[in-house]
């Protein structure tokens, strides 16, 4: 299994049977996601040690300026080669709102992709 399908499928870098996040949380009512301390399956300690997942505010904060530059590039390919007059208020208006619902989103993939890039084979 790659490093891209383990991240995409979101289940136990070990087995890849169980998922780690066993609820997905709600961006609009703020429920947090909810994440299993072990895989039910193989046993593989998902929370590795104490402050491990502090390196995933700098996986999230890249992804969210993935996101950022998108929504900017969009603005341009819309503004250049479909005549439209997207202001920088309004592309900004719409990079508040994506983050906004996408933010339980953006927690759970910084958390696998930390989480994979220091598994190591038990
Ligand atoms: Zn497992």
């Amino acid at each position: 299994m790659s490093y891209l399908s383990k991240v995409i499928s979101g289940r136990c870098p070990n087995c890849g049977k169980e998922k780690i996040f066993y609820d997905k949380g709600n961006s609009i009512t703020f429920r947090m996601p909810k994440m299993s301390p072990k895989c039910p399956h193989c046993h593989y300690n998902f929370h590795r040690e104490t402050g491990f997942y502090f390196g995933a505010m700098y996986v999230s904060y890249g992804v969210t300026v993935a996101e950022m530059i998108t929504i900017m590039v969009l603005r341009l390919i819309l503004n250049e080669f479909f005549g439209l007059h997207i202001s920088m208020l309004d592309a900004f208006i719409v990079i508040v709102a994506v983050l906004f619902v996408f933010w339980t989103f953006n927690y759970r993939v910084s958390r696998i992709m930390w989480l994979n890039m220091f598994y190591k084979k038990e």
